[in-house]
């Protein structure tokens, strides 16, 4: 039925970044059983996907749609038929709001090759359907937060103004700490250790249609302890950034594009469909190949977008296009939800409301953060914060300190189509450089 249908190429540099906002991101509002169910399966044997757009749905002739296609390029890719192909499954109890109810999907049953094979790519961007593959795994994110309120793109400038954050003694004092006691550093001098955490910090700036800047934050994660870094990161998340040059930073709500989940962009700057050749939607414009729009060629960078409209599944209610990251980096910290591994002393799993970042200021590791310096920028306080990022989190990352850094770039293509719901920002607004 897709015979015909290649993916997008991946582009030089890979498919961008979808970052996260928490470790467990993509399994919010997902059942403990479903997340259970599937990581009780052998190694190798299931991959996760979130598909471009697609939001949580209890249309069964639509999911069946859905899965129908998905199953078909599964087939295709993999060269397997015997596999279950799961869709998200809600928690019970209270329905969560729409950005927090869970999108995504398992294919679980495959052989080892199988999932190799989809993992190879990452991003399968079909006219039909795009789907965006993770490895069952749950991995430490590097995007940190996102700011906004700097008056001039100036990387260099927004990077001094989180540096001098990071480098307030009792700051300093945490990461060191926390490298100290990670097992990714074992044996490495100290403040080798922490230097290579710090210079992994990177800014990436983008400008929204108003004119304004958002930047987001990165940096490999100096812990591969969860709930440390949760503490770490809602502190950070908490702070204003300043540069006294160029303005203030100050932390934006982490909201999921509606296409590729990312936090890292409102839907209208999301980056793949920007990509050359991308056979998808654009967030917002549904599930299906068919619902994008053929009249808007900045969509359409090549020829690629061969739709055939005899191969395009009629579209249902609308859905969103996910995004995907390529690469994700297996050096990375990860962990799996259902073990309370060493790293992560005591983490619990999925759902359980998640050790509230924070506030804990005791003991251990974490202690630091005690108030610190100086005297009115409130100095460390615990974690808190807001709204938004909270305990669940995903597993996001994926550029690792190191290799990855150059992609993962927004992209930025104009336009003001809006994504459905969440994330719009106003205007078109592109990638700064
Ligand atoms: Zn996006």
């Amino acid at each position: 039925m897709y015979e015909d249908e290649e993916p997008t190429d991946v582009p030089d540099g890979g498919f961008p970044t979808v970052y996260r906002d928490d470790p467990e991101t993509s399994l919010r509002g997902m059942a403990r059983d479903w997340t259970r169910e599937i990581w009780s399966d052998a190694p190798g044997t299931d991959v996760l996907l979130d598909v471009f757009n697609y939001q949580y749905s209890e249309d069964d002739a639509f999911n069946r749609r859905v899965e129908d296609t998905i199953r078909g390029h599964v087939e295709r890719i993999t060269g397997e038929s015997v596999f279950d192909v799961v869709p998200p499954e809600l928690e019970e109890g209270p329905r969560p709001r729409t950005r927090e109810l869970p999108t995504l999907w398992a294919i679980r049953g495959l052989t080892p090759q199988g999932t190799a094979r989809l993992l190879e790519r990452g991003v399968w961007s079909f006219p039909s359907l795009t789907l965006l593959i993770y490895p069952r795994s749950v991995t430490i994110p590097s995007w940190l937060f996102m700011v906004e309120g700097f008056l001039r793109d100036d990387d260099a400038k927004i990077r001094a103004a989180i540096m001098r954050v990071l480098e307030e003694d009792e700051m300093r004092a945490w990461i060191v700490r926390m490298v100290g006691a990670s097992p990714e550093f074992a044996g490495w001098p100290i403040e080798r250790a922490v230097q290579e955490v710090m210079d992994s910090l990177r800014i990436e700036t983008l400008q929204l249609g108003n004119g304004n800047y958002i930047s987001n934050v990165i940096m490999h994660s100096p812990t591969r302890d969860v709930r440390e870094w949760r503490r770490w990161v809602a502190h950070l998340r908490s702070r204003r950034y300043r540069s006294f040059s160029i303005g203030t930073g100050r932390v934006r709500r982490a909201i999921p594009c509606p296409g590729c989940k990312s936090v890292g962009h409102p839907s209208h700057l999301c980056p793949f469909p920007a990509t050359r050749g991308w056979n998808g939607p654009s967030p917002g414009q549904g599930v299906f190949g068919d619902k994008r729009p053929k009249d808007d060629p900045s969509l359409a960078p090549e020829s690629t977008r061969r739709r055939n409209p005899s191969n395009v599944l009629p579209r249902p209610n609308g859905g969103g296009r996910s995004y995907q990251s390529g690469r994700r980096d297996n050096r990375h910290p990860s962990y799996t939800p259902s073990r309370e591994g060493q790293d992560n002393q005591g983490y619990r799993p999925w759902g359980v409301p998640g050790p509230t970042p924070s506030r804990g200021r005791g003991g251990g590791t974490s202690g630091s953060r005690g108030r610190g310096n100086g005297g009115a920028r409130g100095g460390m306080r615990g974690s808190s914060h807001s709204g938004g990022y909270g305990r669940y989190d995903g597993d996001s990352y994926t550029d690792g300190h190191g290799g990855s850094h150059g992609r993962g770039r927004e992209g930025g293509h104009s336009g003001g189509r809006g994504g459905g719901g969440h994330g719009r920002e106003s205007g078109a607004g592109r990638h700064r450089n």
